[in-house]
């Protein structure tokens, strides 16, 4: 008999696993692919290991920052204060203390009108007002236009933050969802507010430390090794697949996942309806190999206004690398490949001048990057109805979107559940 089995180890499961074992208590990790890090991992791309996505995290990311430190791998990220760059538009924020450093910041943007700038100032000290809270969940869309925020300002700010921090359409993304974003980035510390990028590629960075860390505290990573269905078994649960039984599970798999493994239990079956409910947002990541260094002025350039891409400095990686992002849906999914390369380098030209040769490009689409974060959706609590079961991952985290952040903290949270249930 396992005492503690997880089953998945993305973010979510590899979180728990380590805040389990750091208080002393080995695990057992069962994940089907046959690597770690789940949505957030490496790729081999002919011999160099890029990221399956291009992520960004920001100071407010405190338990992902704190698991990192344990892990010994800080020292992979390169944190910036603040400094987002849209062609036509830039917000910096100064060194005041907050909330003034958003004020500030706000009414010196480039790009807006002393109208629009005004516009921005009195929609995050009505958000301040409400406590970031709303009586009923709308789409962003509707709450910026309740709140007569002027076109250029929604394209040039809110959109951009909007579909990167929820990678859901203005139009379908949640405003509670949006508003809480705003209140621990924008609207938090100045650190809270600091940009985190990654520079080496995000095996290193997490998943690979994690499962060292594992199993140096007495626990095993079985990689691979795909869990079915959950079962009752005489005392805790029976995981057909590895053909282990545990006494405490706690089971950290894509939301999609969920009806496969625990569609054995009755009295999950109403979360399980719920989740079936969700809805998808998908990911693209085109990967750009030069033959010489490209080094951007900032790590992190926008490319256009609303939905356009981001651009990422990866030279650290390997010299000559960049990624450029588009979240969300959107007409680039039904572009042909070699359109949408040169599309994105039109966009890149237009903004860093000429560009050295291009030796190699890669387009990663991940389908199921998120689930749509969409107003009032249903997030289950880690807790189930049944002792000793327990449910980690992005979407059960209900104050975030689905992000690295939410995913840790809700594998931190379960181990914590599970060591009070001790
Ligand atoms: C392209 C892309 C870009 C992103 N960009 C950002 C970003 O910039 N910032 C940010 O904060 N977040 C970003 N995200 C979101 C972030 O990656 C996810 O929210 C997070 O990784 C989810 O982690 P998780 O552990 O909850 O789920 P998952 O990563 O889905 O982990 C679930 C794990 O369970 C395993 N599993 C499934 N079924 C079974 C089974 N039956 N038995 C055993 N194992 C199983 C899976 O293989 C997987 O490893 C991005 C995601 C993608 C895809």
């Amino acid at each position: 008999m396992i005492p503690v089995a997880i089953i998945g180890g993305g973010w979510a499961g590899l979180a728990a696993a380590v805040e389990l074992s750091s208080a002393g208590i080995p695990v057992t990790l069962f994940e089907s692919a046959k690597q770690l890090g789940g949505r957030a991992r490496s790729v081999d791309w002919n011999g160099l290991a890029i990221d399956n996505g291009q992520h960004l995290m920001v100071g407010a990311y405190s338990e992902t920052l704190r698991l990192m430190s344990r892990l010994g791998t800080l020292n992979s990220l390169d944190r910036r204060a603040l400094d987002l760059r849209v062609p036509g538009f830039r917000l910096t924020l100064p060194r005041l203390p907050a909330p003034l450093h958003l004020a500030a910041g706000l009414l010196a943007a480039r790009g807006l009108s002393a109208k629009e700038k005004k516009s921005a100032v009195d929609f995050m000290q009505a958000l301040k007002r409400c406590g970031y809270r709303l009586e009923r969940d709308i789409a962003v869309s509707v709450l910026l236009d309740q709140q007569r925020q002027p076109a250029n300002l929604v394209a040039r700010l809110w959109e951009p933050l909007c579909v990167a921090a929820l990678n859901t359409p203005l139009d379908a993304a949640s405003a509670q969802v949006f508003c809480n974003v705003l209140r621990d980035s924008l609207a938090g510390s100045r650190a809270d507010s600091d940009l985190v990028f990654n520079r080496s590629e995000l095996g290193a960075l997490f998943p690979d430390a994690a499962e060292t860390f594992i199993t140096r505290h007495g626990g095993s990573v079985h990689l691979g090794v795909k869990v079915d269905v959950l079962r009752h078994a005489a005392s805790g649960y029976r995981l057909d697949g590895p053909d282990r039984n545990a006494g405490k599970v706690i089971v950290a798999v894509h939301p999609a996942r969920l009806p496969a493994v625990l569609g054995d239990l009755p009295k999950l079956a109403a979360t399980l309806e719920a989740v079936a409910g969700y809805a998808w947002q998908p990911i693209l990541t085109l990967w750009l190999r030069f033959d010489q260094a490209i080094p951007l002025p900032f790590p992190m350039l926008g490319l256009g206004p609303g939905q356009a891409p981001w651009v990422f400095d990866r030279n650290d990686q390997a010299p000559g690398l960049l990624s450029i992002v588009i979240s969300a849906e959107g007409p680039h999914l039904s572009m042909p490949p070699e359109a949408l390369r040169e599309r994105c380098l039109a966009l890149l030209r237009a903004e860093i001048g000429p560009l050295p040769t291009l030796r190699d490009w890669k387009i990663i689409t991940e389908k199921r990057a998120t689930f749509a974060c969409t107003p009032g959706m249903y997030r289950p609590d880690n807790r189930t109805d049944l002792p000793g079961l327990y449910l980690a991952g992005d979407y059960t985290e209900a104050a975030y979107p689905a992000t690295l952040e939410g995913a840790v903290r809700s594998g931190v949270k379960c181990a914590r559940l599970l060591m009070d249930s001790l």
